[in-house]
């Protein structure tokens, strides 16, 4: 059978009336499900616990998404025997049959994307376009993994035999079950991504979705169950992270964890896979996808107006809660004065407000410990730089937070190293595009980053030694394409693993070689 190839989703026109009333519906829907209880899915079943956890909308803390059961350490054990029971039978099923449920629930996102949408301006707090770009980096996930799976297949015809003396074999399989421990920033996109990328290698996994967006991860298994995935492939257990997160990650039985998240955590994640528990008869692989402190660093001779608005599109999109988002400015110093004007025009001109209102750019940050975190970095910036733009917060509805600019920042500030992630840009001043490029590699992190110049010379030098996974040339640094920019970042930023890239997959599977005496 031949599949088109793949191509990316095109985002909604939200500018078209029909797409803004379909929109308003779908939340009128939502806020009509708000309250209910969400259980976990064990092997097919949905399954209560006495424990649960309320998930709120950041943008009004009053209003109750869901109250979602959280697993304990025995559901999490039964979700792992549910997934080590399931692998038997899933590990054989043809790749095919893998792909085309991944295909099917992608046209399943599509016919449902203005819910999808919905729910996650209401449980993650995204302004209309960032929402419909989550779903749609979600169908391009399923999409092109799907593909990639049929891709793998053909490995085999690279590998000679010689005839009239053995048949040489070269296969993927699968591993076993994983852990997928996911974070609340992309909740459809990255879990749809992590976990099917997963599944479609021929594992079995426990879900542990962010408990922040718990809810968006429940909608999420719905619809592979209605894509026609067997019960006991995926198993959601929504739990504390430190509880149920650190079993499944200790757990002899699991064969690798995926995840993506904090450096803190993928750190702490790392370690404890390391460890061969008693009875465990392997090492256990961890994909960690992790922090970044992102750089755009601006050369002179550049057009300002145009460096300015990419700069505030990658500081201040989602409240700067993207881990690939501009916190970092280094900006030379004949076009520095002229550009910090007009990030300050364009980062004043934004709206912030509650995302579900098309006219609010900028909605909330995702709750309290995030508010409470960013509040703080907003003092250190008062003492290490001089605040040019924001610095407001206001947490009596929802968790607000104004898009923030701090000019004149030292390389080495608190707030040019650690990871913010929120609405908060520090920005500094170099003699040369050489000391600047200094000033971007000075971080433990290696996500992405940004250069914008006119000089080719220059941009050759970033190619070679502006040190990211994602480097992106005269644009933003945020928004990389599913299968057109591989995603994953260098040093603590995780282990480069490149979602949505051609070798993904394989970090899921292990080789096989069979050689035939003829
Ligand atoms: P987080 O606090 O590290 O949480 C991520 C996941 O880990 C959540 O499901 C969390 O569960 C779980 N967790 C927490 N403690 C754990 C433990 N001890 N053992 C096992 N699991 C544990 O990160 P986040 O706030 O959700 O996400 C934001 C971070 O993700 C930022 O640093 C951002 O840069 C990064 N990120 C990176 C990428 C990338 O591709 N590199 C993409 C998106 C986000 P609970 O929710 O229950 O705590």
């Amino acid at each position: 059978m031949a599949i088109y190839p793949y191509k990316t989703e095109p985002i909604f026109d939200y500018s078209l009336p029909e797409n803004q009333k379909k929109y308003q519906e779908a939340l009128l829907k939502e806020r009509e499900k708000f309250g209910k209880q969400i259980p976990l899915i064990i092997n097919g079943k949905r399954v209560k616990t006495d424990n649960l956890l309320t998930s709120v909308n950041p943008a009004n803390h009053r209003e109750i998404i869901g109250e979602v059961h959280q697993a304990g350490i025995s559901e999490a054990e039964t979700a792992m025997e549910a997934a080590l029971e399931t692998f038997k039978t899933w590990s054989k099923v043809p790749s095919q049959v893998r792909a085309d449920i991944l295909f099917k629930a992608a046209a399943i996102y599509r016919r449902r994307r203005f819910e999808l949408n919905a729910l996650e301006t209401l449980e993650a707090g995204k302004p209309w376009v960032e929402a419909d770009a989550d779903v749609a980096e979600g169908i391009d996930f399923l999409e092109y993994y799907g593909r990639q799976i049929l891709e793998l297949e053909k490995i085999d015809e690279r590998i000679i035999s010689r005839r009239n003396l053995e048949r040489n074999e070269y296969r993927y399989i699968p591993l076993g079950v994983g852990a997928i421990i996911t974070p609340w920033n992309f909740p459809l996109a990255i879990l749809t991504g992590m976990t099917c990328a997963a599944i479609v290698s021929g594992n079995t996994v426990l879900l542990k979705p962010s408990s922040n967006t718990s809810v968006i991860a429940y909608r999420f298994l719905e619809i592979m169950e209605e894509a026609g995935l067997p019960a006991g492939v995926i198993n959601l257990i929504p739990g504390k992270g430190s509880e149920i997160g650190d079993y499944i990650v200790n757990h002899p039985k699991t064969r690798f964890i995926s995840f993506t998240g904090s450096k803190a955590v993928g750190v702490e994640i790392y370690e404890k896979a390391a460890k061969v528990q008693k009875g465990q008869i392997w090492l256990k692989r961890v994909i960690a996808e992790m922090g970044g402190k992102d750089a755009i660093l601006v050369d002179e001779g550049i057009d300002t107006e145009f460096v300015a608005s990419e700069i505030v599109k990658s500081a201040f999109g989602f409240s700067g809660q993207k881990c690939s988002a501009c916190s970092r400015a280094i900006i030379h110093e004949k076009v520095y004065d002229e550009v910090l004007e007009k990030i300050v025009l364009k980062t004043n001109s934004l709206t912030l407000g509650d995302p579900s209102n098309p006219d609010n750019f900028m909605g909330p940050v995702i709750d309290q410990k995030a508010f409470d975190r960013i509040s703080n970095y907003l003092q250190i910036g008062m003492e290490e730089g001089r605040l040019v733009a924001g610095g407001l917060v206001d947490s009596k509805t929802g968790y607000f937070i104004s898009p923030t600019v701090f000019a004149d920042v030292p390389q080495d500030a608190k707030i040019m190293q650690e990871e913010i992630f929120g609405p908060v840009l520090a920005i500094t001043k170099v003699k040369s595009f050489e000391e600047g490029l200094g000033v971007a590699n000075n971080s433990e992190y290696g996500l992405t980053g940004s250069v914008i110049s006119n000089n080719r010379f220059h941009l050759e030098r970033a190619r070679e030694d502006f040190q990211v996974g994602n480097l992106y040339l005269n644009r933003k640094c945020t928004g990389a394409i599913v299968g057109y920019q591989p995603f994953g970042g260098f040093n603590m930023s995780g282990t480069d693993s490149k979602a949505g890239g051609p070798d993904y997959l394989i970090l899921h599977m292990q080789g096989k070689s069979i050689s035939e005496s003829f």
